[in-house]
């Protein structure tokens, strides 16, 4: 099937803004005329220089990067930070952890290792379909930071407000990063694996509050010390070239758009076309409670699993690839990142009445 009749839910890697696809094959073998690709210059050259300054220059702007803040280009994926972030921040004490779906709790696990962590909130007895309210969460006195994943790309539920604590707050937003506006001010760390709504996979990008700076514990390796790669401009060792030029693309659409507030806008457009949906079917049912639904990635199933392999087979044969939830949660999931359409959602909407029609 062409990409012209193909809408593509893929949790990650996934879809991509068409005209940064485009303009990257446009430029591939010669990348303005310098002759050569942007996968073979040095990362030293001026020639990408220029386009790692430009695309962090971007993504500054976009979101609003104060100059308290660094921003780093690293590798590693976010399963990385799930270790650097307790190796640069925890020094000698502990930190809190809210426990909202399975890769806030691979974080926590990994962070026993370097410190002490509490569970400030856990979300795991309920099948991780709601995000606990502020009143809910439980502080400790003297907390390194507190940690939370903005959006649970696997079970469907996001964060939609900013917790208050006096601790710096550390987010993962692997799969909502730019797709709605933050205050970056608010916190300690950002950070986001690139492979849900920015670039292809390798690139992880880290938003660091530079006061946090140089509290690494003493074994933590160089290329994972906040310091010393803010130092080298995420520098030390080569970074992944060919993902931040496609980053840069991608921002570039996203300016065209209108920024991230036009993201926002498309974002509650096409949650509300498949959740107002769902609350009214007859044969789905969504997985999140209302207040912790994610606008990225719909969790619903019809209750049965056999159904929902039919449901999944026949989307794929009309161009809806990747409906298949994750193993640990069944079920479908719609990923639905910047990059989707309106029109795929509602394209998927149809799908989802004739299924039901046929079903009842
Ligand atoms: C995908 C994802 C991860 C894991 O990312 P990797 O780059 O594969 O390590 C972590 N957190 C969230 C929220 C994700 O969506």
């Amino acid at each position: 099937m062409a990409r012209e009749n193909i809408f593509n839910f893929s949790a990650g890697p996934s879809v991509m803004p068409l005209p940064a696809l485009e303009s990257a094959r446009q430029q591939l073998p010669d990348y303005k005329g310098s002759g050569i690709s942007v996968m073979e210059m040095s990362h030293r050259s001026k020639l990408f220089q220029d386009i790692f300054d430009s695309t962090k220059l971007s993504l500054k702007e976009l979101m609003g990067v104060p100059d308290t803040h660094d921003i780093l280009f690293l590798q590693g994926g976010a399963t990385l930070q799930f270790a650097a972030i307790p190796m640069n921040l925890i020094e000698d004490g502990c930190a809190d952890y809210a426990v909202t779906g399975n890769f806030s709790k691979k974080a926590a696990v990994e962070a026993e290792k370097y410190g002490r962590v509490n569970i400030a909130g856990d979300s795991s007895a309920t099948g991780f379909d709601r995000i606990p309210g502020q009143e809910e969460l439980k502080f400790t006195e003297g907390a390194k930071y507190f940690y939370y994943c903005g959006n649970n790309t696997v079970y469907g539920t996001e964060w939609q407000y900013v917790p208050e604590t006096s601790a710096p707050l550390v987010c993962d937003m692997s799969s909502d990063i730019l797709s709605y506006p933050v205050d970056v001010s608010r916190f300690g760390l950002i950070y986001a694996g690139a492979q849900k709504n920015m670039a292809p996979a390798g690139l992880t990008v880290v938003i660091v509050d530079k006061a946090l700076l140089g509290r690494e514990l003493p074994f933590t390796p160089q290329v994972m010390s906040y310091k010393v790669l803010s130092e080298h401009d995420s520098m030390l060792n080569t970074p992944p070239c060919w993902c931040i030029y496609m980053l840069g693309l991608t921002l570039d659409w996203i300016r065209e758009q209108g920024g991230v507030k036009a993201m926002d806008a498309l974002r509650r457009e096409r949650a509300s076309l498949l959740y107002d949906f769902l609350d009214n079917s007859r044969v789905f049912k969504a997985h999140a409670l209302p207040g912790s639904r994610s606008f990225m990635n719909v969790t619903f199933s019809t209750g049965d699993a056999e159904l929902d392999a039919e449901f999944i087979k026949g989307g794929a044969a009309i161009g809806l690839l990747n409906l298949k939830g994750h193993k640990v949660a069944g079920g479908m999931r719609a990923s639905i990142y910047n990059a989707m359409p309106p029109e795929g959602v509602q394209r998927l909407v149809n799908y989802m009445k004739e299924f039901e029609l046929s079903h009842v």
